[in-house]
């Protein structure tokens, strides 16, 4: 019996397990350096904390369920659906929090890995990264120093009171959009930095009404049919992001028309928080509550660019000190660096952070070459924007179930070829041309330019492309 260890209990973690466990691979350990499973669900806890993907798409498809309240869940849900299934599946006693893996390292004559985490050294068969995209809050250098409060959306302090307050929001991405509108609700004065603009589609997210909830919990086809047409739905997200000049303008008109009708009163306001990139390019975001904050006569938009800190306040490039008691970062995460500073060693002493060194890649996000029983959930060019990022995380715990069952089987520890990760790597690349995807720049791309996060088609080309590990794309290392 192969013995695995996955590192990080969030939905990729967890969902690994699941599958393992469920073909007979019963030597699973889940390690995580927080104190709880949850993953980015147990960490990002600011108020309005929620998904945008519909209760269908987020969450497993063997775990539905139809007690959700609302069309999107809240953190809360999510992380209580997340605990729910873990205890249900009987994965939760596998999770090993508190341990902190620093590096993976290949041992080419034991043919295993050796693993160091804060609580001492492991080994294992075959090593699941399931550390995600978005676990390493990302903060921006400024000069400076401010000396007031100060947290990032990652690690929200629930023990400071914004009532009365001054504060600084830096950052208008999805998080600060879904926080904004409940630190308006308790600060004196908010200030929100904008370095680039957004677009918007609408989203209450208001609770369902009690019969609508009555009759989905009562009548499973129903819940089954919504599925599926939510399905589609996410589908068609792409296919706009796929098609900027078509389909990217009719909903982008949308978009325009929904922000111009949110602000019609706000002609100056509306100048400045108007997106400069094409409609997709960047996260769409779906908010009905945020641009209204943004008009409140209590929250001030600035748009000049972020000079440095002063200790008590924000200095911007005009000269200007915007005083404040606390500064909010919702400045998002560092993407790209995937398990990085992890040390990863493979096969011969290769360091994958040399293998990358020109940008993340992997086959189908989840093999490299020359790391044999080596997976990464989540890995390069595999979120989406379109999607939900869970179909993804089902897809990627059974294709590498099946590849460790294949391992087992030839009793071997296989690598993916690099013919067959160089080849999928440019495939990949190559869809993202003509998509809004390439329109500007974002926190898909790395430092190069490159589009590392994303996967550039539909949920159901990539459940397709992972269904069967094909052998012949593996072979046994040579450490050589
Ligand atoms: P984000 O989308 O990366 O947004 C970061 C924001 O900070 C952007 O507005 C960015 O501006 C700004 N920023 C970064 N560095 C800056 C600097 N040095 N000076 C000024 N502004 C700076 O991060 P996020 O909002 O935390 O969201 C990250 C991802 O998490 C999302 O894209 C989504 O996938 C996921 N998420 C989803 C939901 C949801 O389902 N609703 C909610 C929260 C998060 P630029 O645009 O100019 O770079």
């Amino acid at each position: 019996m192969p013995q695995v260890v996955i590192v990080g209990a969030g939905f990729g973690g967890i969902a690994a397990a699941i599958e393992l466990r469920r073909h007979g691979l019963a030597d699973v350990a889940i390690l995580d350096k927080a104190p709880d499973l949850g993953g980015t669900w147990l960490h990002n806890t600011y108020p309005g904390a929620a998904c945008d993907v519909p209760s269908h798409f987020y969450s497993y498809s063997f775990a539905q369920r139809r007690d959700w309240e609302r069309l999107c869940p809240t953190q809360p849900d999510i992380l209580h659906y997340l605990h729910e299934v873990a205890r249900e599946q009987g994965v939760d006693r596998l999770v090993e929090t508190g341990t902190h893996v620093t590096a993976c390292r290949w041992d080419d004559a034991a043919r295993r890995w050796t693993l160091s985490t804060s609580r001492g050294e492991r080994t294992a068969d075959a090593v699941i990264l399931a550390t995600g995209q978005l676990h390493q809050p990302a903060a921006p250098r400024l000069r400076g120093t401010f000396e007031g409060h100060a947290f990032h959306s990652a690690g929200w302090d629930h023990d400071y009171d914004l009532r009365g307050r001054r504060v600084a929001v830096i950052g208008t991405g999805a998080s600060a959009v879904q926080f904004l509108p409940a630190v308006a609700e308790e600060a004196a004065h908010v200030t929100v930095f904008q370095r680039t603009g957004n677009w918007f589609l609408p989203r209450r997210n208001r609770p369902y009404p009690r019969p609508y909830r009555k009759l989905i919990e009562r009548v499973p086809a129903v819940q089954r049919a919504r599925r599926r047409f939510w399905f589609w739905f996410l589908e068609c997200l792409t296919y706009v992001i796929r098609h900027p000049r078509t389909a990217g303008r009719v909903v982008g008109a949308w978009s325009a028309w929904y922000m111009r009708h949110q602000l019609r009163d706000h002609p100056e306001l509306r100048e400045r928080i108007w997106p400069d990139y094409t409609f997709g390019c960047k996260r769409i975001l779906f908010s009905s509550y945020y641009l209204p904050t943004l008009a409140r006569p209590d929250v001030e938009l600035v748009t000049e660019r972020i000079e440095r800190l002063a200790p008590t306040g924000v200095v911007t490039a005009d000269g200007r000190l915007h005083e404040v008691d606390c500064l909010i970062y919702g400045t998002g995460f560092r993407t790209t660096e995937f398990m990085f500073p992890m040390e990863v060693t493979g096969a011969g002493g290769r360091s994958l952070r040399e293998a990358w060194r020109d940008g993340a890649h992997a086959h189908l996000g989840i093999g490299i070459p020359g790391f044999p029983s080596l997976y990464v959930l989540y890995g390069p060019n595999t979120n989406t924007s379109g999607g939900s990022i869970i179909t993804y995380l089902e897809a990627q715990a059974g294709y590498v179930r099946q590849a460790i069952e294949l391992e087992r089987a030839l009793g071997a520890a296989l690598a993916v070829k690099p013919e067959v990760e160089a080849a999928s790597d440019r495939a990949v690349q190559a869809r993202f041309e003509g998509t809004a995807w390439t329109a500007c720049n974002s926190w898909y791309r790395d430092d190069s330019g490159r589009i590392v996060t994303n996967w550039p088609g539909y949920m159901r080309e990539y459940i397709a492309e992972t269904r069967r590990v094909d052998p012949a794309d593996f072979e046994p290392v040579d450490p050589r």
